[in-house]
C-alpha cells in the first residue's frame, strides 16, 4: 500500500509546511543564510549545510500516479530526490540513476521510497558515456517491468568567470551530459513508453537570463527548452506528452560543488520576490502534475517553479 497519511511538519512559525495546507508561501520555509562551503562535483545532500527539504516527511501523496513505473536521472539528492520521493508517495515505482560517488545520498532516498512501500531500484552509472544512456533505460524498463514515466533531471553547472577560463573539457562535459545525454536517453526510451507516458525535463530559469558566469550552463538550459517544445510535436500523436520544469534558485548540492562562487552563497536566493531559496520538494508538485493523466492536454510546456522570478 502507497503511504499517503505522512504526518506534515511545522515550520518555525509553528506552520503546516506539507504541500497541500493553506499557508503563506513567504514563511514556508526560512530565508536561509547557507554558510561559505565547497564540495568536490557532484555533491552530497547528506554534507549539505543548512539541510534540505526534499518532502521525506512533508510530501503528502494522494494516489496520482499508482502503478506507474518512472526513471530519474540525477534522483539521488536535490530536485531529482524530492521527485522521486513525491513519485513514490503518489503510488509509482521508481528507478533512480546517479553517479556512484552519489551512492550515500541514493541510500537515503531509496529509503524513503521502500517507506513509502513502493519499489526503489538503484542504477549509478555515468551519462556522460553514450552506451550507458542506453543501459540505463534498458535496466529500469527490466526492473521495473515497463515504463511510463521519464524525468531527464541530471545536470551540471560549473561556474567560468570569462569565456577565456572557460575550458574545452568542461564545455564538452556540460553540454554531454546536459543535452545530448538528455536526447540519447530519451531515444532509447521511446521504444518502450507507451501512449499515456510522460517525459519531463528539467531546464531552468537562466534559459531566459542567463548569467555571465554560466554561459554553457544556460546555453544547454535554452536548448532543452527548445528540444522539449519540438519533442512534444513530434511525439503528441502517439500519446506521450513532452514538458519541462524550470526551476528558480533551489538549496541543492549543485550550488555548493561550484555551482554559485563560493562568496554568493549565504544570499543564495534571497533577490527573488518571495525573498527566499526554494527547497527541492516545492519543485515536486510540478513534476507529478505533468506525470499524471490530469495534464492530458499540456504538451510543450515549461512550467517555471521561480520564487516569482519573472519569465517570458
Ligand atoms: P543535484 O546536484 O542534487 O542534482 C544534479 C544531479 O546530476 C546529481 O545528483 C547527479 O546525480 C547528476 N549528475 C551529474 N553529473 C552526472 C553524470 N555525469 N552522469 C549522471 N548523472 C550526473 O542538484 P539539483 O539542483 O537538484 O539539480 C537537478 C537539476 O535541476 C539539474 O538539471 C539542474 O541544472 C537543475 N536546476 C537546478 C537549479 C537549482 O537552483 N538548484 C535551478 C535550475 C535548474
Ligand atoms: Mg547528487
Amino acid at each position: 500500500m502507497t503511504d499517503t497519511s505522512n504526518e506534515a511538519q511545522q515550520n518555525a512559525n509553528g506552520e503546516t509546511t506539507d504541500q497541500l495546507t493553506f499557508q503563506n508561501p513567504v514563511t514556508r520555509y526560512p530565508a536561509i543564510e547557507p554558510p561559505e562551503q565547497h564540495q568536490s562535483e557532484p555533491g552530497l545532500d547528506v554534507e549539505l549545510e543548512p539541510k534540505t527539504d526534499r518532502g521525506e516527511e512533508s510530501y503528502r501523496g494522494t494516489g496520482r500516479l499508482e502503478g506507474r513505473k518512472a526513471l530519474i536521472t540525477g534522483a539521488d539528492s536535490g530536485i531529482g530526490a524530492a521527485v522521486a520521493i513525491a513519485f513514490a508517495k503518489e503510488g509509482a515505482d521508481v528507478a533512480l540513476n546517479y553517479l556512484p560517488d552519489e551512492e550515500p545520498d541514493a541510500q537515503v532516498v531509496k529509503a524513503v521510497i521502500e517507506k513509502a512501500g513502493r519499489k526503489a531500484v538503484l542504477i549509478p552509472g555515468d551519462l556522460l558515456e553514450k552506451a550507458f544512456c542506453e543501459t540505463v533505460v534498458e535496466n529500469a524498463v527490466n526492473e521495473l517491468g515497463g515504463l511510463d514515466i521519464l524525468v531527464n533531471n541530471a545536470g551540471r553547472q560549473i561556474v567560468a568567470e570569462s569565456l577565456e577560463e572557460l575550458s574545452d573539457e568542461q564545455l564538452v562535459d556540460t553540454f554531454t551530459l546536459n543535452i545530448i545525454g538528455m536526447f540519447r536517453v530519451t531515444k532509447a526510451a521511446l521504444k518502450h513508453l507507451p501512449a499515456g507516458s510522460s517525459i519531463i525535463n528539467t531546464t531552468s530559469v537562466v534559459a531566459y537570463e542567463p548569467p555571465p558566469i554560466l554561459l554553457d550552463y544556460a546555453s544547454t538550459k535554452a536548448a532543452i527548452n527548445n528540444f522539449t517544445k519540438g519533442l512534444a510535436q513530434q511525439l503528441a500523436p502517439k500519446g506521450i506528452r513532452v514538458n519541462a520544469v524550470a526551476p528558480g534558485p533551489i538549496w541543492t548540492p549543485l550550488q555548493v560543488s561550484d555551482g554559485q562562487p563560493t562568496e554568493a552563497l549565504p544570499e543564495f536566493g534571497q533577490s527573488t520576490p518571495l525573498g527566499r531559496a526554494g527547497q527541492p520538494t516545492e519543485l515536486a508538485p510540478a513534476y507529478v502534475f505533468l506525470a499524471s493523466p490530469e495534464s492530458s492536454y499540456v504538451l510543450g510546456e515549461t512550467l517555471n517553479v521561480s520564487g516569482g522570478m519573472p519569465t517570458p
